[in-house]
C-alpha cells in the first residue's frame, strides 16, 4: 500500500490545492515515487498546476433499479424499504430518482414480482497520466450529480500500489471529505489566520479526530495575525507542521497556474521543510518509501 497522506481543509480557498500539488512535486523531484491523487470531484483544479498528460480516461457507472412496469403490481414495497426515499409507487406507476438511489440493491432482492432488474448510469470519469516525474489521477463528477463518493472511491482504487500519495480533499467536513480521508495516513489540515479559517479548521479537526487519524496544521497567508491560530493548535496539542507567508507574488503565480515552490522566491524551502516534516512523522517513517532519500 502506499502511503497516504491527504491535504484537507473546513472550508474552500485556504490553498490545499496550492499545498498538495507543489509537495507532490517536491517529492518527485527528490526521488520518491509520488502520486497526486485529486479527490475534489466537484470541482478538480490540480491538473491546472500539473499539467499532467493524460493516458486514461474511464467513465465511472454506478448501479440502480429499473423498474419492469410489465410485471409490477405497484405493491409498494420498494418504496416503503428504500430509506433514501429514492423510489415513488404510485397507483399506475412506480417512479424512480436516480439521484437519490444509493445502489444499496435491497429494492431488487425483496421486489416480491421480480420486477427489479439492476443497471447503471453514468456520474463521472475518472482520468490518469504523469506531471513530470509523479503520477496523477483525478475524477471529474457529473454536473448536476449529487453524490460524489463513489467517485471519489474510484478515483481512490487506481492510486498506486506503493510510494508515496497526496490526496487533495474536497473542502468541508461532509462525506466526499470523509471518503477521501478514509484509510489514509495523515492528514495536513490547510488553514488561513483568520477568524473564518479557524472557525472551519476546528470542524475538520473534530472531524479527522473522530476518523482517529493523526493531523497537523499547513497555515497559508501567513502574517503577524496567525497568533489566535497559533494558541489555538497549542491548546490542542495539534502540529503546526508549516506556515506559508501572505505574498502577492505567490496569488500572482497561482492566478497564472504555476507552482508557488518554483515560480516564487522564498517559497521552496517552506516546502522542503513540509515535506522532511512529513516523512519524519512516525505513521510515515515506518512505512518504506520508494525512491530515494535525499
Ligand atoms: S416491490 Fe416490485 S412489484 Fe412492488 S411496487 Fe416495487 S417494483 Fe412494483
Ligand atoms: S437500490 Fe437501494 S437506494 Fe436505490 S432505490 Fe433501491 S432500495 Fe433505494
Amino acid at each position: 500500500m502506499p502511503i497516504k497522506i491527504a491535504i484537507a481543509s473546513g472550508k474552500g480557498g485556504t490553498g490545499k490545492t496550492t499545498v498538495a500539488t507543489n509537495l507532490v512535486r517536491m517529492a518527485a523531484q527528490r526521488g520518491y515515487q509520488a502520486a497526486y491523487i485529486d479527490c475534489d470531484v466537484e470541482a478538480p483544479n490540480g491538473h491546472l498546476f500539473l499539467r499532467p498528460e493524460i493516458t486514461q480516461r474511464e467513465v465511472v457507472r454506478v448501479p440502480v433499479p429499473a423498474v419492469d412496469e410489465k410485471r409490477c403490481d405497484h405493491c409498494g414495497e420498494c418504496a416503503r424499504f428504500c430509506q433514501y426515499h429514492a423510489l415513488l409507487c404510485l397507483p399506475e406507476q412506480t417512479l424512480l430518482f436516480p439521484e437519490l438511489c444509493h445502489g444499496c440493491g435491497g429494492c431488487r432482492l425483496l421486489c416480491p414480482k421480480d420486477a427489479i432488474q439492476e443497471t447503471t448510469r453514468d456520474i463521472g470519469y475518472c482520468q490518469s497520466g504523469r506531471a513530470d516525474q509523479a503520477d496523477f489521477i483525478s475524477g471529474c463528477l457529473n454536473i448536476g450529480e449529487a453524490k460524489s463518493p463513489p467517485l471519489i472511491r474510484a478515483v481512490k482504487s487506481r492510486m498506486p500500489t506503493t510510494g508515496m500519495a497526496f490526496i487533495d480533499s474536497p473542502p468541508g467536513t461532509s462525506c466526499p471529505v470523509v471518503e477521501s480521508l478514509r484509510d489514509c495516513n495523515f492528514v495536513v489540515l490547510v488553514t488561513e489566520p483568520t477568524p473564518f479559517g479557524l472557525h472551519d479548521l476546528g470542524l475538520a479537526f473534530d472531524m479527522v479526530r473522530l476518523l482517529d487519524i493523526p493531523c497537523g496544521v499547513v497555515i497559508n497567508r501567513a502574517s503577524d495575525n496567525d497568533r489566535e491560530t497559533l494558541a489555538w493548535c497549542e491548546t490542542r496539542q495539534l502540529p503546526i507542521l508549516a506556515s506559508l507567508p501572505d505574498d502577492r507574488k505567490a496569488a500572482e503565480a497561482y492566478s497564472r497556474g504555476k507552482l508557488i515552490a518554483d515560480a516564487v522566491s522564498g517559497f521552496a524551502q517552506p516546502f522542503a521543510e513540509l515535506l522532511d516534516t512529513l516523512l519524519s512523522l512516525p505513521q510515515v517513517a515506518c512505512h518504506t518509501v520508494s525512491g530515494e532519500r535525499p
